[in-house]
């Protein structure tokens, strides 16, 4: 790590990845703003000043396409989705500092200044490109006006980006095939003078910065591979109307005009200024020039309603911020070259990490907006749940890069055992003893009259209690500085565990007879792990844990407490408590099953009976079937003894690639404890390799060798289905681990 480990002296600017403008949240949009909200609310509760930002999304040509569909302007359309996320996103206790949007006028000033200044800089030049035209339309057609195949990998994919495929950014040009999306025609190339970020220039700096960076895994290694390689200019300018202008357009507007009769624009439309093929007059910024910027204008906005006293703005972004992006992984060559690049040639500070998240599914396959194969935002909370469950369900369970399913029987059974079992048994538990025995927490002091003095940090508990209390601050502090929420997250849980498991073994109960002031000891060790589990579990359950705080009776905020709060006494009376969490019920799961499949079926008969026109799907979705044809369950049973023979074992993906020439294969190298193997399986297509790397997997390993496409594949990798499902572990096994 090259950095200092958190709290630091430094403000801190902890962003969300901004969702776009353009559809309506459902529970698996949420994960990253779940994971930002509860990263800086950890980081203020270890001390760290911090500013928690976000906004909307609103330019590009999704918003600008579907809002023609609606026969709205682009303005109107992205400002109803806006104003729609930003009420949204504090019903789940996500609360944001700021949160502004890309068009504002915060947002456009700063990003033209910052234009500005790289122009300044030298690392804007003009360049004559290819751009995709549609004649029939008479209209140019940026990003995702055209569709094509990837000049990389050649799936289909669309003008700015290879989303089915190996997800890179792709450069006006590009795209091989090109189809107009306005009209299905072929498109034609025609050249058009565009304004380039020359990356490039930034190479050695950006290999440097990769050094340095932190955050998951995933987001420090996957960019080395553009980085390192024949790393390529930005075009930031497109031919659309929606966004924000090109600076000083308006000055040279007179220069361009000349400029379009001179370079030859088509003949026969010029009664049609606005959509002239030539000329920089209409021009605006790349929807990805301004969208990250939106960072830095939403932390402003923060410091001009609070004050500089408060939290500088500049400071952190021009001098010594700790900055941390927290984005979804389908974004991370944007915050890893293109924005450190641009944040580096304006003169900005670099971000210190980057966490980006894995994707989530639905019941094993990809949520689809379009299939109403969702649950939905609004509908999670209609359906009576509190948020933290969802909350403490999302940031707990994979590390953040992995992928997650949901499932409601899944969180059913984590609410259930964890939440329900584990925090809020051992809180319930302990604290209506308390209330019982001693109307609150017990009075100890009389024990403790010398430990008063030995500098203890809790000097009424026991050392044992008070180790415990250290540890899962460390827990949670080592979250944090690892970057994983999930780690910080459990600390309080572990610790719930550990209470659980601290009176059973005391029995106070049996003690209240035979040695009162050993039950109160108890009770009173009891009380202040109650105490820490609030301040520990509050940036994950923020509603819950305020609960918990009023019935211990203590006054104000949980938000401003900090980790040495988890050892001051509690006050020493306090009521009745009640249970914080609820059991969710079986029958409670399959109700919702079922709405979510009628829903599902009744999107799908809807559309069948509809025009058959397939609806553009935004998600990661599988075109898997809802009802599948189950093979038929073997007759033949074997013995144990059979099974015994299979040599089933836990590994972990060391690296995974594909084998040329192999459309399925990918070849696997999987640490199995003992040695490593190289394993081939047909996941190629079906996974993203790059992300592989660290899960954990089953493994067959004592199956023949064999030999596939020339590759030597020492074992059998367990997948389920024609997706190839990967089989993964519930908890903790270490490779080498054998299944039986
Ligand atoms: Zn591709």
């Amino acid at each position: 790590m090259s950095h200092e480990d958190f709290p630091t002296e430094n403000p801190a600017v902890v962003t969300c990845g901004l969702p776009y403008a353009n559809g309506d949240l459902h529970i698996g949009h949420l994960r990253t703003y779940v994971g930002g909200d509860i990263y800086s609310r950890s980081l203020r509760t270890l001390g760290q000043q911090t500013a928690f930002v976000s906004g909307s999304d609103m330019h590009g040509t999704p918003v600008a396409v579907n809002a023609e569909k609606e026969g709205v302007t682009p303005e109107e359309f992205a400002l109803r989705h806006h104003e729609k996320y930003e009420a949204t996103f504090p019903r789940f206790n996500i609360e944001f500092d700021n949160y502004g949007h890309t068009h504002d006028e915060t947002n456009t000033e700063l990003t033209q200044e910052i234009v500005r200044t790289l122009e300044a800089e030298g690392y804007v030049y003009e360049k004559e490109i290819p751009v995709a035209y549609d004649p029939d339309a008479d209209q140019w057609l940026p990003d995702r006006f055209v569709e094509g195949a990837c000049p990389y990998c050649g799936a289909h994919a669309r003008g700015d980006e290879c989303d089915e495929g190996c997800a890179r950014h792709l450069e006006p040009g590009e795209i091989e095939d090109p189809t107009s999306t306005l009209t299905g025609n072929p498109a034609e190339y025609r050249e058009r003078e565009h304004k380039f970020f020359a990356v490039s220039d930034l190479q050695d700096y950006l290999q440097e910065f990769i050094d340095r960076l932190e955050g998951t895994s995933n987001a420090r290694n996957q960019p080395r591979e553009w980085i390192e390689g024949e790393l390529q200019d930005w075009c930031i300018t497109r031919d659309m109307d929606w966004g924000i202008d090109y600076p000083g357009v308006s000055e040279s507007a007179e220069d361009s005009e000349a400029d379009q009769t001179e370079s030859g624009r088509d003949e026969g439309d010029e009664s049609d200024g606005s959509s002239s093929p030539s000329g920089t007059s209409d021009l605006v910024l790349y929807v990805w020039v301004d969208a990250p910027v939106e960072y830095v204008s939403s932390t402003k906005q923060y410091t001009e309603r609070v004050g500089a006293d408060t939290f500088d703005w500049e400071v952190a972004w021009k001098d010594a911020g700790d900055i941390v992006h927290i984005i979804g992984r389908d974004i991370i060559q944007h915050h890893t070259v293109f924005w450190p690049a641009m944040l580096r040639g304006a003169g900005y500070v670099e971000p210190r990490a980057v966490m980006a998240s894995g994707f989530i599914t639905l019941n094993g396959k990809g949520f689809s907006t379009s299939r109403n194969r969702a649950v939905w935002a609004d509908e999670y909370l209609d359906e009576g749940f509190h948020p933290d469950l969802l909350r403490y369900y999302l940031a707990t369970n994979g590390g953040f890069q992995q992928d997650v399913d949901f499932s409601w029987s899944k969180f059913k059974d984590r609410v259930n055992s964890e939440l329900v079992g584990t925090v809020g048994n051992f809180l319930y538990r302990s604290m209506l003893f308390a209330y019982r025995n001693f109307e609150g927490t017990p009075d100890v002091s009389e024990l403790h009259s010398e430990a008063s003095e030995t500098g203890s940090r809790a000097a009424e508990v026991s050392e044992e209690v008070e180790a415990r209390i250290e540890e899962a601050i460390d827990e949670f502090e080592a979250g944090i500085n690892d970057y994983s929420v999930r780690k910080s997250g459990n600390a309080a849980v572990r610790l719930a565990q550990f209470g659980n498991e601290y009176i059973q073994r005391n029995e106070p109960w049996k003690l209240t007879d035979e040695d009162p002031e050993a039950a109160a000891q108890v009770i009173r060790d009891c009380v202040q792990i109650a105490k820490a589990i609030a301040v520990l579990f509050f940036p994950v359950a923020p509603g819950k844990m305020q609960a918990l705080w009023e019935q211990l009776g203590e006054d104000g905020s949980v938000a401003d407490t900090g980790v040495d709060d988890a050892f001051e006494a509690p006050p020493a009376s306090f009521g009745e408590p009640e249970a914080l969490f609820e059991k969710i019920e079986d029958e409670r799961v399959e109700e919702l099953n079922e709405k979510l499949e009628a829903r599902v079926a009744e999107t799908e008969s809807e559309s069948d009976e509809s025009d058959g026109d397939a609806e553009e799907d935004m998600d990661a979705d599988t075109d898997a079937d809802a009802d599948i044809d189950f093979e038929p369950i073997a007759d033949d049973r074997i013995s144990f003894e059979e099974f015994q023979e299979l040599d089933i074992r836990v590994g972990e993906i060391v690296a995974a690639e594909g084998i040329d020439g192999a459309d399925k294969l990918a070849k696997l190298t999987v640490d199995i404890g003992v040695e490593e193997r190289q394993i081939v399986a047909g996941i190629k297509q079906l996974h993203d390799l790059d992300s592989l790397a660290g899960s954990k997997v089953v493994i067959v390993a004592n199956l023949e060798k064999a030999g596939l496409f020339g590759v030597e594949s020492n074992g059998m990798l367990l997948a389920a289905g024609d997706e190839a499902d990967i089989l993964t572990t519930h908890g903790d096994a270490v490779p080498g681990t054998k299944v039986q």
